[in-house]
């Protein structure tokens, strides 16, 4: 029971809040009618002189983009500009603009000549432009000696948007750049004003409606010959939201420079959280010099580049993955009981198939080969043979539960679905007159191809790293994010996140791929390099052969191998063998990635 003297104080202490409240009540709605009676009184005078009121709209700051740990990754350059209502007459005989052109130590001449042809172009009572990019001593002194400028006003929103890591981060952050007609049309409801810049790609596009903020207002007295007077009520505009990313700008600068400028990506994650610490696809673009004075020309040589530096890699588009599927396939045939821990498999290096002749990349065959050396080997006629038992359905079937064929709900714009075939779809595919219908039916060779990650399956870098995040998290998907949460006074607000998906897949068939994937990078397996390593690392390799060109050059894993921490994808377009591009490629990189992570 509570004592008599806690109740007292307990009810001195509601007492006193009402009180608080109520006084504060009363502090905001005596502000308001001040305010109310000023402005009021100020919009009467005014109309009285047969002024007129004239609201001039104020462009929000943009949201800031800042990865896990506050580094920038997209912050506003404040630009102040001088900005100024001329009064009607000839800007020569101006006394005002004399005196700021000898403040601003330009010709008195070239500034009335620059006011004159500005004036052509603007509505009366808009101002003009007089100095741009003013240092802050400028503008303190501008603010502090406003009567001795009448009709200057400070102008910050034309802030400039800075990406301080470029090119190493530009697919995954993003650009703004002016709304066209029809974007314009669209976002008119939503506040938006016709010359404001948008978020065009990354996450400035999939996060706009965070960053952008709301519109603020200046209403400005001008007399009956549209002159400028004063400033009447200024109610600013809202800042955009600042958004934390998973990103670690540290990681994101090494998964850049693994690609070394190759076609491909990289992608690093956390596997149990989903959280993205780097996204880097190459060739690249610096966005910063979109907006230089040869922007525009920079804009069009990046759109026309035949190597397609604006394609998001890691994301936008599937590629043929090859044999780094293989896990998901092992693990399909273990949970439906194709395979179990004592299969084993004979590898001459062969195997036939209807009436043709499937080859194991190690054309002297394996031999003898169990489960996990099937996987740390990549045994082809091993695969062939689990595909065939499981035939086409069931692999479709653990392909989808993989998350191969779908979108994996990434936080970015325009991400591919790939490809998992199906007997319909090559009927469909197929169905031109220039095709016959031995063209059109599903084959078991086709099935074997699928079984390793050939044939027509399509998947993105991001769709084979959700894949190993499965495997690594044993059983667990957590869906990708970007977003570390919303910046709510100087803390982090984490957004909601949906609970990861559980796919029920026995453990000890877990423990099984699993150990296949760290035979992979042990002596012996296809990414036997690895071994060399300080940190122990599980995965698998991929050799993808393509219509034309070099084969693309996979590989995708996680380390530590016995408690994950971080996974990653690394994908180079027709980079030829997994051994001699993918995989060193991925040593350098976890090699660098263990060092600043101190793993
Ligand atoms: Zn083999």
């Amino acid at each position: 029971m509570m004592s008599s003297a806690s109740e007292e104080r307990l009810r001195a202490s509601r007492e006193l809040g009402l009180g608080l409240f109520l006084a504060l009540l009363m502090a905001v709605l005596v502000a308001q009618l001040f305010s109310l009676q000023v402005v009021q009184h100020r919009r009467f005078l005014a109309k009285s002189l047969g002024n007129m009121i004239q609201a001039i709209p104020m462009l929000p700051p943009r949201g800031q983009i800042l990865d896990r740990a506050g580094r920038p990754l997209a912050v506003n350059r404040l630009n102040y500009t001088l900005r100024y209502f001329p009064p009607p007459g000839d800007p020569e005989t101006d006394g005002t603009l004399r005196q700021l052109a000898q403040w601003l130590r330009v010709s008195p001449e070239g500034l009335a000549d620059s006011v004159r042809k500005q004036r052509k172009l603007l509505y009366s009572f808009q101002p003009v432009t007089l100095a741009t990019a003013l240092t802050l001593e400028q503008v303190a002194y501008i603010e502090e000696n406003r009567q001795q400028f009448p009709g200057c006003l400070v102008d910050s929103s034309n802030a400039a948007r800075h990406y301080p890591l470029g090119a190493a981060a530009a697919h995954l952050v993003g650009y703004t750049a002016l709304m066209s007609e029809e974007e314009f049309r669209a976002r008119k409801l939503l506040g938006y004003l016709a010359n404001e810049f948008v978020g065009k790609e990354g996450v400035e596009k999939y996060y706009e409606g965070l960053l952008h903020g709301a519109l603020g207002e200046r209403d400005i007295e001008v007399d009956r010959d549209r002159c400028f007077k004063r400033v009447v009520l200024e109610r600013p505009p809202t800042k955009g939201r600042d958004i934390y990313l998973t990103i670690d700008s540290r990681l994101q600068v090494l998964a850049f420079q693994a690609l070394e400028g190759r076609r491909g990506a990289v992608i690093v994650m956390c596997p149990r959280t989903g959280e993205v610490l780097a996204l880097a696809s190459s060739p690249s673009y610096d966005p910063n010099r979109f907006r230089a004075e040869d922007g525009s020309e920079y804009l069009s040589r990046v759109v026309n580049d035949q190597r397609f530096p604006m394609l998001n890699r890691a994301v936008g588009n599937g590629y043929p993955p090859g044999s780094v599927v293989k896990p998901a396939v092992m693990m399909g045939a273990l949970e439906m009981g194709a395979a179990s821990a004592n299969s084993t498999f004979y590898c001459a290096g062969k195997l036939e198939v209807g009436n043709r002749s499937f080859n194991c990349w190690q054309r002297a065959g394996h031999g003898t080969v169990g489960v996990v050396d099937a996987i740390g080997k990549s045994c082809d006629v091993a695969f062939y043979h689990l595909g065939l038992r499981m035939g086409a359905a069931n692999l479709r079937h653990f392909l989808y539960e993989f998350g191969f064929g779908e979108v994996a709900g990434i936080d970015l714009p325009q991400e591919a679905e790939g490809l998992v075939p199906s007997p319909e779809w090559k009927r469909r595919h197929y169905s031109g007159e220039r095709y016959r219908e031995v063209d059109r039916r599903w084959y078991d060779g086709d099935t074997a191809n699928l079984a390793i990650g050939q044939g027509y399956l399509l998947a993105t870098p991001l769709q084979v790293l959700m894949m190993v995040n499965t495997i690594a998290a044993d059983g667990i998907t957590a869906r990708p994010t970007l977003l570390k949460g919303l910046d709510e006074a100087g803390r982090i607000e984490p957004p909601h996140r949906d609970p990861p998906l559980r796919h029920g897949f026995r453990d000890g068939h877990l423990r099984l791929v699993q150990r296949g994937m760290r035979r992979a990078a042990l002596l012996g397996g296809t990414a036997e390099t690895l071994a060399g390593l300080r940190v122990s690392v599980a995965g698998k390799t991929g050799t993808a052969e393509v219509w034309r060109g070099e084969p693309h050059s996979w590989f995708a894993g996680y380390f530590p191998a016995n408690d994950p921490q971080v996974s990653l994808v690394v994908f180079v377009e027709n980079g030829g063998s997994s051994a001699t591009t993918a995989v060193p490629a991925a040593k350098q990189l976890i090699a660098g990635i263990a060092r600043v992570l101190e793993l």
